[in-house]
C-alpha cells in the first residue's frame, strides 16, 4: 500500500513535506519518494501521523457513559459503578468494548492498554474491528480472599490471548491498585508478568485516600510499598500518578517505571493534578490515557492532549509549560516505549499504525502551525491504518457494520439500567 504525496508527515525527526510512505505487509517500508504503484491513498491534502496510543482504558465502560456524574470517586464507585458491574457478562463487555473501539478509531487511536473483565470477549471485539490492544484482567482480592482465583483467571486470560488471537492482541497483568490488592496478589502478579515477559498495568496514586490508607496501614506510600515488593521496573505501567512526592518521582525514575497521565478523568473526579512537567523533566516515561468513558466521558485522545497542555499551563501559571512537542510524545514515542512495541512513531521498519488527518477541515485553517492545530484546534481523522490494514477509510469502518455495533451496544446499555 502506498500513501502518496502526503502534504505533511509527523516523524521523530520533524515534519516532512510532500512524501510517499510505502507500507509492506504490516510495516512501514520507506518514507521518501517512490515510483511504486499498487493500492494508493492520495494524501496531498492530508497530514500523516502515528496512530495515537491510549495507555489507560476500561473499554467496556462505554456502557456506563454519563450514568453517574458529579459524584466523589468513592461514592461514584460504591453507589453506582460497582453495583452496575455486577450486571456485566461477556456479551455486554463485548458490545461495550466494540463501541469503544468505534470511538477510539474515529478519534485517531490505533492501540489501547485496557484493564477490565471478560477480556477474552474484549479481545474478540478488538480482533474483529482490527485495533491493536494490550489487555489485562483487572484483579481485586482485598476483602474476599480470592487471591488464587484472581491469579488463575489472569493466567487463563494470558494463555487464551496468546494462543487464540493475532499478534495485534497482547496480554498484560493487571492488579487493580495498592488499595484493592493484597501484598501476596501483587507479588505473584509481578512474577506472572516476569515469567511471560509482559507489562504490569495498575492504578497508582489516583486519590489522596489511597495514599492515606496505605500510610495508616503500612506506614508507607504506594510507590515505596511497590518498590519494596519488587514491582517497579521498566515493565511497570502506573495509571494516574496524581499523588506523588518528589521522593516517589525519584524512585519511579530510578526504576524506569512508566506513568500514564489521565487529565480529563482526574479533573472530572477532582482527584488532583499529576506532576507531569516535573516527571518529564526528571526523564520519566510519561504516557497518556482517557480512563473509562464513565469518568471522562469520551475516549478522544486529541482532547486528552489539549487538556494536558491547558491543565499544566494553568497549574504552573506558565504558558511555556508542556509545549506541543512534549505533548505529542505522550501518546506516541513514550507509549511505544512503555509497551516495548514498534509503534507510536512513523519510522522505517516500525509497524504501520498510521492515521490520516483532513487538512481541508475548517479547524485546520490556516496551517501556520500543524502540530498546534492538531492538539488545540480539533483534528478530524478520516482514515486509519492498523498493522498495515485500513480499518477506517474516509470515515467508514471497513471490517464491521457500524450500525449493527451501535444497535447491539444500545440494547446492552439499556439492559444494564433496566
Ligand atoms: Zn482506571
Amino acid at each position: 500500500m502506498l500513501i502518496k504525496d502526503a502534504r505533511f508527515v509527523l516523524t521523530p525527526n520533524g515534519l516532512l513535506e510532500n512524501k510517499d510512505i510505502l507500507i509492506k505487509g504490516n510495516k512501514i517500508k520507506s518514507i521518501g519518494k517512490t515510483d511504486k504503484s499498487g493500492r494508493v491513498i492520495d494524501a496531498s491534502n492530508l497530514a500523516v501521523m502515528p496512530g495515537l496510543i491510549n495507555m489507560h482504558t476500561h473499554a467496556s465502560m462505554n456502557l456506563f457513559r454519563g450514568i453517574s456524574d458529579d459524584k466523589k470517586l468513592q461514592k461514584w464507585l460504591q453507589e453506582d459503578i460497582w453495583p452496575l458491574e455486577e450486571k456485566l457478562d461477556g456479551d455486554k463487555c463485548y458490545s461495550g468494548a466494540m463501541h469503544a473501539f468505534l470511538e477510539m478509531i474515529r478519534t485517531g487511536t490505533t492501540c489501547f492498554n485496557d484493564m477490565y473483565f471478560y477480556m477474552d470477549k474484549v479481545a474478540e471485539a478488538a480482533e474483529e474491528i482490527g485495533i491493536r490492544g494490550n489487555l489485562g484482567y483487572g484483579m481485586i482480592d482485598l476483602g474476599d480472599n480470592s487471591t488464587d482465583k484472581q491469579l488463575k483467571k489472569t493466567q487463563r486470560t494470558i494463555k487464551r490471548l496468546k494462543g487464540d488471537f493475532s499478534d495485534r492482541i497482547s496480554p498484560t497483568v493487571a492488579p487493580h491498585s495498592c488499595e484493592t490488592c493484597s501484598d501476596e496478589l501483587l507479588r505473584k502478579a509481578k512474577s506472572i508478568s516476569d515469567k511471560n515477559g509482559i507489562p504490569l498495568h495498575m492504578h497508582l496514586g489516583e486519590t489522596h485516600k489511597e495514599v492515606e490508607k496505605l500510610l495508616k496501614e503500612k506506614g508507607k506510600r504506594p510507590v515505596e510499598h511497590l518498590k519494596e515488593l519488587g514491582i517497579l521496573d521498566s515493565g511497570f505501567i502506573g495509571a494516574h500518578g496524581v499523588h506523588l512526592t518528589d521522593e516517589d518521582i525519584k524512585i519511579l525514575g530510578k526504576s524506569n517505571a512508566n506513568i500514564v497521565h489521565n487529565p480529563c478523568s482526574n479533573m472530572k473526579l477532582a482527584s488532583g493534578i499529576s506532576p507531569v512537567p516535573k516527571m518529564m523533566k526528571k526523564k520519566l516515561n510519561v504516557c497518556l490515557g482517557t480512563d473509562g468513558a464513565a469518568s471522562n466521558n469520551n475516549l478522544d485522545m486529541f482532547e486528552e492532549m489539549k487538556l494536558t497542555g491547558l491543565l499544566h499551563k494553568l497549574n504552573s501559571s506558565d504558558p511555556t509549560t508542556m509545549p506541543v512537542e512534549n505533548i505529542l510524545k505522550l501518546p506516541g514515542t513514550n507509549a511505544g516505549n512503555a509497551l516495548d512495541q514498534r509503534i507510536g512513531k512513523i519510522e522505517e521498519n516500525n509497524l504501520a499504525d498510521i492515521v490520516l488527518v483532513d487538512l481541508s477541515d475548517i479547524n485546520m485553517n490556516p496551517l501556520h502551525n500543524l502540530k498546534s492545530n492538531l492538539i488545540y484546534s480539533g483534528a478530524k481523522v478520516v482514515t486509519s491504518i492498523i498493522d498495515g490494514e485500513i480499518v477506517m477509510k474516509e470515515g467508514k469502518f471497513t471490517k464491521i457494520d457500524e450500525a449493527d455495533v451501535k444497535r447491539k451496544f444500545t440494547e446492552a446499555a439499556e439492559e444494564i439500567v433496566s
